[in-house]
């Protein structure tokens, strides 16, 4: 297919990367790329997500990365997996004689392989420089459900309009489930049999990166799970601990020892990004070096040094984080062409594998089974938000009292802005209308 054709195709059918951030996935084609990877290493504890979407439309999603490596006419495709993940790489193995060229990389599990940088590494051997692209290595990564996504537009002409989503931690019933864009956190946790705790807490993503999420919250393009765990659960004490307190905390014990730095993913690839030395200069006051604080704008934020690394529970992640929201506030952009010091020959033995992590956090007992249960949801309303990707927020010219069908497009991005199309995800009618969402009443059927 040409290539501003399956562009226009994909911005059109509201595809993005289905987890992370949203990158529209027409702006990560690139002439400049000879390698097109499949992102399915899903690294953060918990998930069962990617490897059952695999498994389950093998087909289809390596017939989406033939299409798009031939349109910038990449010449290497390699499906970047963990060798843990015996069914989809039992499917994938079904379909070798159809995809002879598609090269399968298994990868150990261990954190973050699903980091892009770090898959790059480990299936190409290529190492991205700090800050810059994965398309400066001519490399360009795509997830598994962006894939199929890519597919069911290109030949089926279906935009996006239901993500798959993991819902898991105290459930009754783990599952994984194939639902509308606009559903609520809650109804996926009643679908999985309710919450099996009195005072749940929402997690939106995996254990290491999610969010806390209100269960009121919906799910958009990028919603790949829903952890539930108990209020007062390690986790999610991490996760709503109060920022002033993490800083006179580490003012008050970091001993220097620098775990978090020795095990930082991003430093072992020879990135200039240094928790420890971050840690000092945050809490002590230094002024003469600044390189430690500057070069947060390198942390990928995966969160090794504070959910595992480091013994005495500081949080050098969230203090990083908030370091780097104040350099982005002041229009701060990295240097270009930083280089790092190049794969650090210790790596290898420094990777976290993933099961020390769900111990170490106390997940042994929600890391089980959530099988993929072909269920419809039901739900009475959607709400969809018109900014589901990174770039500009979709319009829509919808007014209350509206109309409208399954697969519609609801909002619009113009031709010049980086963004993505979204469309409805039920029938039903138009509820009400801001210029962040549209809330759709769904059609009630007969009998329902
Ligand atoms: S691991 Fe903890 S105590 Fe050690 S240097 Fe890092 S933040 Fe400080
Ligand atoms: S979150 Fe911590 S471990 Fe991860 S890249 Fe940032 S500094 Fe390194």
């Amino acid at each position: 297919m040409e290539l501003t054709k399956l562009k226009t195709l994909l911005k059109e059918g509201g595809v993005v990367g289905a987890g992370g951030a949203g990158f529209p996935s027409y702006a990560k084609l690139d002439e400049k790329a000879d390698t097109i990877i499949l992102n399915c290493a899903e690294c953060e504890p918990l998930l069962r997500l990617h490897r059952q979407v695999l498994e389950i439309n093998t087909y289809e999603i390596l017939s989406a990365l033939e299409i798009v490596a031939e349109a910038v006419g990449a010449q290497n495709i390699i499906v970047g997996i963990k060798s843990s993940y015996t069914a989809a790489l039992q499917a994938l193995a079904a379909e070798k004689d159809n995809f002879p060229n598609i090269k399968i990389s298994e990868m150990k599990s261990f954190y973050p392989t699903g980091d892009e940088v770090v898959l790059i590494y480990e299936t190409t051997g290529r190492v991205v420089e700090p800050g810059a692209l994965p398309i400066s290595v001519g490399v360009t990564v795509f997830n598994v459900e962006t894939m199929l996504n890519a597919y069911n537009i290109i030949k089926n002409n279906k935009p996006v309009t239901t993500k798959y989503v993991t819902i898991t931690g105290e459930v009754a019933n783990p599952t994984t489930l194939q639902v509308p864009l606009g559903i609520t956190l809650k109804e996926l946790v009643d679908m999985a049999g309710g919450a099996t705790v009195k005072d749940p807490a929402y997690i939106n993503g995996g254990p290491m990166m999610g969010k806390i999420a209100n269960p009121f919250d919906v799910v958009t393009k990028t919603t790949n799970a829903v952890v539930v765990l108990p209020k007062n659960h390690h986790v999610i004490n991490k996760k709503t601990a109060n920022i002033s307190i993490d800083l006179k905390r580490a003012m008050a014990s970091c001993c220097q020892c620098r775990m978090c730095t020795d095990l930082c993913p991003r430093h072992l690839l020879g990135h200039p990004i240094n928790p420890s030395d971050f840690m000092r200069s945050a809490t002590s006051g230094v002024t003469r070096n600044v390189a430690p604080l500057i070069n947060t704008v390198y942390c990928s934020q995966c969160g090794i040094c504070e959910m595992y690394a480091c013994g005495q529970g500081l949080s050098p992640r969230t203090l990083i984080g908030e370091y780097k929201a104040g350099l982005r506030a002041e229009g701060y952009t990295p240097p270009k062409d930083v280089k790092g010091v190049g794969v650090l020959k210790e790596r290898k033995y420094r990777r976290v594998p993933t099961y020390r992590i769900v111990t170490r956090l106390g997940l042994g007992k929600y890391d089980r089974p959530a099988p993929f249960e072909d269920k419809s949801a039901t739900p009475k309303k959607v709400k969809i938000m018109l900014s589901q990707h990174i770039g500009a927020p979709a319009k829509t010219d919808l007014k209350e009292g509206d109309k409208v069908k399954t697969g519609q497009v609801i909002g619009r991005v113009d031709e010049k802005s980086l963004g993505a199309f979204v469309h409805s995800s039920v029938n039903g009618t138009v509820q009400r209308v801001t210029d962040k969402f549209v809330i759709i009443k769904t059609d009630v059927k007969d009998g329902d």
